[in-house]
C-alpha cells in the first residue's frame, strides 16, 4: 500500500479564497477585521510565523497591527499592551506569539485578552468553552487537523461520522495549544480516543498504542518519531510536526515530521507530508478565526437578534454552539 498524501497546501488555498469572499462581504456590512500580533523578544520561529501570518493578513485585505515589545519588558507593561488591543475597536483578533520572555507569564497576558478577540482560544473562559464542545474558536492548529481529516473524509466518499464513531485515534502529545485541544475535537466527533504522551508511566507502550490507531495524529515534536512498523495497515496519518534537521546529504537544515515519511506512507491509507500538511492550513486559520471575530462584533454593535443568530450556527463547521 502507498498512501495517498493529504495536500494541505491545496486546502489552505480552498479556505483563502473562500475568505477573500468573506472579507468583501464585511466590508459592504461596514466592517473591517484587523488582526493584532504581540511579539516580544527576538525568537526566530516567533518572528517567521509573525512574517507569515501578516502576509496573509495583508493578501485578504485585513488591517493589521504588531505590537513588538523588548525582550526585556516588565510583564504588567506586557499586559497593558494586552489590553489595549483589546479597548481597540480596529483590532478584531489577537495572538499573543509564544515563546515569551522567562519573566512574562504566559497565563497573565491570556488572562488580559478580551475574550472576544482570543481567536487561539487560550483566554481560560474561550479553553472551557471548548473543553465544554461549545467553542468559541478553535485554535488553528487542531483546528487545522480535523479539517484535513473531515475533508479528506468527505471526499473519499466516506461518511464521515460513522468513520470517526468506529475509529480508534491516537494522539501523541498533550501541549495546552496543540494535542489537548485535539483530544477535545476528537472526543466531539464520538470517536474512542487515546492520549499517549512521554510524561505518562505507560509511554514505554507508546509503539504498542499507536499500532492500534485508526487516526493517528502526531503531535510531539520529535523527528521520525513513528515508523511504519509502529502503526497498522491502512492507517490515516496527520503529523502535525516540524522539526529542523541537518540534512546529511546536502548540508542545510531541513524540516521533518514526527512521522518517518516514507516507512509510514507505505503502510497507511493517507498521511499528511512536512512541510505542505497541517501548517499552511494552520495559518490561513488563524484568519479565519479572526473574521469570525469580526463577524461577532458586528453582531455585537449592530443588532442582537443577528449575535442570537450565530449561537445556533455551528461554528466553523467543527462542533455545535449554543
Ligand atoms: P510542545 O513541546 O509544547 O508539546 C509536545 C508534547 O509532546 C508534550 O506533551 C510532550 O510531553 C509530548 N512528547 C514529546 N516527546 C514525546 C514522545 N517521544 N512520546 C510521547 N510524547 C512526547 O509542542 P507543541 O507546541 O504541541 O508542538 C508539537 C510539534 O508540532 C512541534 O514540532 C511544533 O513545531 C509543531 N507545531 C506545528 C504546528 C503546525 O501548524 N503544523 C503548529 C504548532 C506546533
Amino acid at each position: 500500500m502507498t498512501a495517498h498524501v493529504i495536500d494541505g497546501r491545496a486546502y489552505a488555498a480552498d479556505l483563502r479564497a473562500q475568505l477573500t469572499d468573506e472579507v468583501r462581504e464585511l466590508v459592504a456590512q461596514g466592517a473591517q477585521p484587523g488582526l493584532a500580533t504581540v511579539i516580544a523578544g527576538d525568537s526566530y520561529p516567533a518572528h517567521a510565523y509573525e512574517r507569515r501570518v501578516r502576509r496573509l493578513a495583508e493578501q485578504l485585505g485585513l488591517r493589521y497591527v504588531r505590537e513588538t515589545l523588548p525582550a526585556e519588558v516588565d510583564e504588567a507593561d506586557a499586559v497593558a499592551v494586552v489590553g489595549k488591543l483589546g479597548a481597540d475597536p480596529r483590532v478584531s483578533g489577537i495572538l499573543v506569539l509564544r515563546p515569551l520572555p522567562p519573566q512574562v507569564s504566559e497565563a497573565a497576558l491570556y488572562r488580559a485578552l478580551d475574550p472576544l478577540k482570543d481567536i487561539e482560544a487560550v483566554h481560560p473562559v474561550n479553553a472551557g468553552l471548548l473543553a465544554l464542545g461549545r467553542p468559541r474558536f478553535v485554535p488553528s492548529t487542531p483546528a487545522s487537523v480535523f479539517h484535513l481529516l473531515d475533508r479528506y473524509l468527505t471526499e473519499s466518499g466516506r461518511d464521515v461520522q460513522h468513520v470517526y464513531q468506529h475509529s480508534n485515534v491516537v494522539l501523541v502529545g498533550r501541549s495546552a495549544n496543540v494535542g489537548k485541544p485535539a483530544i477535545m475535537l476528537a472526543m466531539e466527533r464520538g470517536a474512542t480516543v487515546l492520549s499517549c504522551d512521554v510524561h505518562s508511566y505507560t509511554a514505554g507502550l507508546l509503539y504498542e498504542h499507536t499500532s492500534h490507531a485508526d487516526i493517528l495524529i502526531v503531535a510531539a515534536g520529535s523527528p521520525g518519531l513513528i515508523h511504519g512498523e509502529h502503526v497498522a495497515e491502512g492507517v490515516i496519518a496527520v503529523d502535525v510536526g516540524i522539526n529542523p534537521v541537518n540534512d546529511p546529504d546536502t548540508g542545510k537544515v531541513r524540516l521533518v515530521g514526527d512521522l518517518d515519511f516514507p516507512s509510514v506512507s507505505e503502510r497507511g491509507e493517507a498521511i499528511t507530508p512536512v512541510p505542505g500538511g497541517v501548517g499552511p492550513i494552520t495559518d490561513v486559520w488563524l484568519l479565519r478565526n479572526t473574521i469570525r471575530a469580526a463577524r461577532m462584533a458586528l453582531g455585537v454593535a449592530t443588532a442582537r437578534p443577528l449575535l442570537e443568530g450565530m449561537a445556533l450556527q455551528p461554528a466553523d463547521g467543527l462542533l455545535n454552539v449554543g
